[in-house]
């Protein structure tokens, strides 16, 4: 089968690659955007997002990511469903071939196939997920004023997350598996000082409980020593922060990653280090990985790569 040929093609469809697709549209470059497994990227499985400028009372995860896809759509960008199985950046003209076969020739690509958030790897994590489990404070925080919580995890994100639950939620337990966090001194300090936080050092959770929300979890400290000790807090949400998964492993060895497995990026620009390929989104930024800051960075890849082919 003949490849099919663009000027630009857009892995990834969350905010990152349905902005890119606006605007690299707009600028006339007829994108292509391959939706990978879930279309519409993390904000799909999200509820309410209230924090996205522009929406006043707030929108639902799905209803936001099917207007952008509109919105591309609008301006011409042709949107392809499909699982990117291999790539070829080596040459001017890049290569991409998905799972089921189909082939793809582009003068320039933007790689938007965004981030995981890590889990435990607890059923109860599934169960519950949507009614007290969230793996991100910004986004459900704000459901959870006055109640109790519990964020699990020793790093930056951990505390972070911690502080911005202790502004709205009475009390923040950090649960904490080693004896020590891993976070910069300074959210540790800050961590330490808020008195509506508690940490739990050396703990694990077993597992989650509620009739219907969560409504508890089942902790254990000293897990496999002879200190093994097990408990349960009473709490209304649990908040994983323990890491994001940047999803680049079809990209290994085609483009240069950090030891986190993130796109490099030429900040402030979107430049990968192979000329024509751009990165937008969470899966080349570790730091902010918001929607609106994902929607921004789309937003600069597409004019890179206007700007790249206009040079060229
Ligand atoms: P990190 O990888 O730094 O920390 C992950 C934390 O989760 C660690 O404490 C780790 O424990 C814990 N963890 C991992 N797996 C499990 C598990 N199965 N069970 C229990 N705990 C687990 O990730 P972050 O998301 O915190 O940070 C990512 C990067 O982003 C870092 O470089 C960080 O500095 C940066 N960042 C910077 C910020 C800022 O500057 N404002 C804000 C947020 C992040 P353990 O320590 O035992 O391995």
């Amino acid at each position: 089968m003949t490849p099919i040929h663009t000027k630009c093609l857009i892995i990834g469809s969350g905010p990152a690659g349905y902005t890119a697709a606006i605007y690299a549209s707009r600028a006339m470059l007829s994108p292509v955007v391959i939706e990978g497994p879930q279309p519409g990227g993390q904000l799909i499985t999200t509820t309410e997002v209230e924090n996205f400028p522009g929406y006043i009372d707030g929108v639902q995860g799905p209803k936001l990511m099917d207007d952008l896809r509109a919105q591309a759509l609008r301006f011409g960008a042709e949107i392809r469903s499909g699982l990117v199985s291999k790539v070829d950046f080596t040459g001017d003209v890049k290569h991409v071939t998905l799972s089921n076969g189909d082939e793809y020739t582009a003068d320039s690509v933007i790689i938007c196939t965004g981030a995981a958030a890590r889990y435990l790897g607890l059923p109860d994590e599934r169960k519950y997920q949507g009614l007290g489990v969230s793996a991100c404070a910004t986004c459900d925080g704000f459901f959870y004023r006055g109640r109790t919580v519990a964020v699990v995890g020793g790093g930056d994100t951990a505390c972070e997350e911690a502080l911005y639950l202790a502004n709205l939620a009475a009390k923040v337990y950090l649960i904490v598996r080693k004896p020590y966090l891993r976070a910069s001194k300074v959210m540790q300090q800050r961590v330490a000082d808020n008195p509506k936080i508690e940490v739990l050092f050396n703990t694990v959770t077993m597992g989650l409980f509620g009739e219907e929300v969560v409504e508890g979890a089942h902790l254990a400290t000293h897990s496999g020593t002879e200190n093994e000790n097990f408990y349960d807090i009473a709490i209304d949400g649990f908040f994983l922060a323990i890491g994001h998964q940047p999803n680049t492993e079809v990209f290994l060895g085609a483009v240069e990653l950090d030891e986190g497995g993130y796109i490099k990026v030429k900040a402030p620009g979107t430049a990968t280090n192979v000329p024509g390929v751009f990165a937008a989104g969470d899966v080349a930024d570790p730091v902010y990985q918001q929607a609106i800051s994902a929607a921004g960075m789309g937003c600069r890849a597409a004019l890179d790569a206007e700007r790249y082919l206009m040079e060229r």
